[in-house]
């Protein structure tokens, strides 16, 4: 089976976590400081503040920015369910707006769903292609609302000369095995907000701060959400190769472009000509009349090996949500997870594999093209 996305290790990445296994830290060492540092210079940040996931990175952000009962933060109901537990968490109530065809949260309803409890926005970049950052930008800045943005598709991601994590006041990436850069488990928070990073590092661990000798401080609530040295040092080795990386899923995307234009069944995601996707997952959108053999197409796909998946059936659709918060529905993200499949597009496929997905993939929408729904 080739999966919608992989991890892709190598002899370096080996030798670098082997390294610090054979050496006196585990944990707290000096790994997690590089891994920081060469993150900073990769984004072009002050702070990176790593975590052993995104989702306790998003909580941390969630903290520090003050999030608390009675705040509404106004965020996208596509994404992974992490983005608004985690204000659920903070006792902050998440207020999802409608989102385009692109799979990104809307502005213009973002502007209307403000009220005088909102706090903050919280974008995410799906797919890797960045969010309309500049107008959230002017939003934000206009009502004086703080933003967030959930970058965990978008490592590597670009808006112009500039990397998705430059833009917002926080962002959070994930380091998860099938996100564009791996240690395992993992994530982190990038800011240029000084304060920000001191309070994050303190969450991160304990609240404590040293003073001397023996006196160490507990100052802030925290938790132990840290990334151990031999992940971190997985993290820095594939740091190298992020770039070769993109390139290769960048290939492979513009191969499946080229392929599928135009098709009459179904559509793909553009990406604008300003910007770079890290190309996390590569979307198509079933047209209308093939909704209702979706469920017959992704199981053709998978039973030649093509491991497609759907990303993501929107949060307040899920039980726990519709407990809290009652049925709700937002007609662009319904017809959005009605209509998607992420399709194999990763740094391990070979240029052959990519034109083997195509081509079967093609072959089975002409096979069903017959059994698609009337209206
Ligand atoms: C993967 C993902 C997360 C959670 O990341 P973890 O590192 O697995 O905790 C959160 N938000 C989005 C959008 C994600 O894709």
């Amino acid at each position: 089976m080739i999966p919608y996305s992989c991890q892709s290790i190598n002899n370096s990445d080996i030798d670098a976590v082997i390294k610090v296994l054979q050496s006196s830290h585990l944990t707290q060492g000096k790994m997690v400081e590089q891994f920081e540092n060469a993150i900073c210079q990769y984004i072009g940040c002050k702070y990176a503040i790593t975590f052993n996931s995104a989702t306790s990175a998003l909580l941390a952000a969630y903290k520090v920015a003050g999030l608390k009962e009675g705040d509404e933060v106004i965020t996208s109901p596509l994404s992974f369910v992490a983005t608004s537990n985690m204000l659920l968490e903070c006792n902050a109530t998440p207020v999802w707006c409608d989102i385009k065809l692109d799979g990104n949260i809307d502005e213009r309803f973002v502007t209307r769903a403000i009220t005088e409890k909102t706090k903050a926005i919280v974008a995410i970049d799906f797919a890797g292609k960045p969010v309309a950052i500049k107008s959230l930008q002017a939003i934000a800045k206009e009502h004086n609302l703080l933003l967030i943005e959930d970058a965990s598709h978008a490592f590597g991601s670009m808006l112009e000369d500039k990397k998705i994590g430059t833009f917002s006041d926080m962002s959070i990436f994930s380091f998860h095995a099938i996100k564009p850069l791996t240690t395992g488990e993992g994530g982190c928070v990038v800011t240029n907000d000084e304060n920000f990073a001191k309070a994050l590092q303190l969450f991160r661990s304990h609240g404590i701060v040293k003073k001397e000798l023996w006196n160490s401080d507990m100052v802030s609530m925290g938790h132990n959400y840290r990334l151990t040295e031999f992940a971190a040092a997985l993290g820095n080795s594939q740091l190298q190769r992020i770039d070769a990386f993109i390139a290769q899923r960048e290939k492979i995307a513009r191969y499946y472009d080229k392929k599928f234009a135009n098709h009459k069944l179904f559509t793909t995601l553009k990406i604008d000509k300003n910007t770079r996707s890290s190309r996390h997952l590569y979307v198509i959108l079933l047209s209308p009349n093939m909704q209702c053999v979706k469920e017959e197409i992704f199981q053709a796909l998978h039973e030649r090996g093509i491991g497609v998946q759907v990303h993501y059936k929107p949060i307040y659709k899920n039980s726990y949500y519709i407990e809290r918060f009652g049925e709700l529905r937002l007609d662009v993200c319904e017809d959005f997870y009605r209509s998607e499949l992420s399709i194999p597009c990763h740094q391990k496929m070979s240029m052959d594999n990519a034109e083997f997905i195509a081509t079967t993939l093609l072959e089975i929408f002409e096979k069903y093209a017959h059994r698609g729904c009337s209206f």
